[in-house]
């Protein structure tokens, strides 16, 4: 280890790694400080839907540019990690069918439709497509561009792309405090400590001691989601379902995720049978034969939540050189290579929109006030 950076970038999950690897691709020095493994939190948890369309809730000004932005560069991106770091992320066409059991379903599916990328498919187009789907399904919203990936694999391509152009990184390297030193800053990790002239704070849920630290009243909270995988031998499924922030997600890897609880400030990584139950229930709505399938194992993350829903993404107010990247909720994978880019562009003093800036911004609730 050197004991100085241009950048310190601070978490190794989906973000920080994201971050590291576009700024060794602009040639920037960059250490990244992991305090266990890379992408083993929150990041391992998720299902790996880049929902761009999907996850909008209406919102189509604000959330749908940007991950939209995010969603494209990843077809660029799997060649690209592939290529310099050997890891497949896992990309998966096929996209999502977003179902409607009631009119009201139908109804809540309106704005999305809108979209010239969506596509209204009725009941019988839906069966032809899922066979399996239970027979009271009205239709569906089709999103072919809400593809899916692996995300520890994508998280894994990206550090080992980081590293192959130039990024050192460390795990096993928890990161206690920041401290100013003349014009730069002193980070002091478990592996001793470091200067750095930027720093970029991923710490995802687990922000909260280091934003207190660097005077900052905002907290991240965890929403937990808990989850099923299944494997199979031969596919159940071509396409994401996908009902009431419900789901079932057939992977590149023989395997399909049954997600996933909501489940507020619970800071817990256990999982309930309770809330087993309710994911095999909700799963045998979508596709009745889902009964037989056989578990492999469950999952559990904490989606990092910020007081509005949107993450935290931008410099501090007081600190022009300390960055700050978290708080990505349902969408921290779709979102990872915006996110990356912005903070590369921020820190580049290269051009970034400045709705995105504002919106994102961790002094944004003051300034709603003002
Ligand atoms: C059940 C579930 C399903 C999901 N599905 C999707 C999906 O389909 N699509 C999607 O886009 N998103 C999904 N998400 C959301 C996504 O997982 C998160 O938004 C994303 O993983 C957040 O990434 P992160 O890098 O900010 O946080 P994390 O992955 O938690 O990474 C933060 C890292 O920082 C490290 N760290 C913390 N403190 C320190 C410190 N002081 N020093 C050094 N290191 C530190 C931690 O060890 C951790 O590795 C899902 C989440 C869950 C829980």
């Amino acid at each position: 280890m050197k004991n100085k950076y241009e950048v310190v970038v601070i978490g190794g999950g989906i973000i920080g790694c994201s971050i590291a690897y576009y700024l060794a691709k602009s040639q920037i020095e960059v250490a990244l400080f992991e305090g266990g493994q890379i992408g083993m939190k929150t990041t391992k948890a998720a299902a790996g839907m880049l929902g761009a369309h999907s996850e909008s809730d209406g919102d189509f000004s604000l959330f749908f540019p940007f991950a939209r932005s995010s969603q494209l560069e990843y077809n660029r991106l799997k060649d690209e990690l592939y290529e310099l770091s050997g890891v497949d992320i896992g990309y998966r066409t096929g996209g999502i069918l977003k179902l409607a059991y009631t009119e009201e379903d139908k109804l809540n599916l309106d704005l999305l439709l809108k979209q010239p990328t969506v596509k209204w498919v009725n009941h019988e187009k839906v069966k032809l497509m899922e066979p399996g789907i239970s027979n009271d399904v009205l239709g569906g919203a089709y999103i072919a561009d809400d593809v899916n990936v692996i995300p520890t694999k994508t998280c894994e391509a990206f550090a080992k792309s980081a590293q192959v152009l130039g990024a050192s990184i460390f795990e096993n390297s928890n990161v206690y405090g920041i401290e100013k030193n003349g014009s730069n800053y002193i980070v002091k990790s478990a592996k001793g400590n470091v200067e750095a002239k930027y720093i970029v704070v991923a710490t995802g849920v687990y922000s909260n001691n280091l934003l207190q630290n660097l005077g900052i009243t905002e907290k991240l909270s965890p929403v937990k989601g808990e989850s099923i995988i299944v494997h199979h031998e031969k596919p159940l499924l071509q396409h994401t379902l996908f009902h009431d922030k419900s789901y079932i997600v057939p992977r590149n890897n023989r395997k399909l995720v049954i997600g996933a609880t909501m489940i507020q400030d619970d800071w817990s990584d256990s999982i309930s049978l309770q809330s087993v139950e309710s994911l095999i229930k909700k799963a045998k709505v979508l596709l009745p034969s889902s009964a037989n399938w056989k578990i492999d194992s469950f999952t559990t993350g904490l989606r990092p939540t910020t007081f509005d829903g949107h993450p935290f993404i931008g410099r501090l107010p007081e600190e022009e050189r300390i960055f700050i990247a978290c708080g990505h909720f349902r969408n921290g994978i779709l979102l990872a290579p915006a996110t990356g880019k912005m903070i590369r562009d921020l820190i580049l003093n290269k051009e970034v929109k400045q709705e995105w800036i504002d919106a994102f911004r961790i002094d944004r609730r003051q300034t709603v006030m003002v």
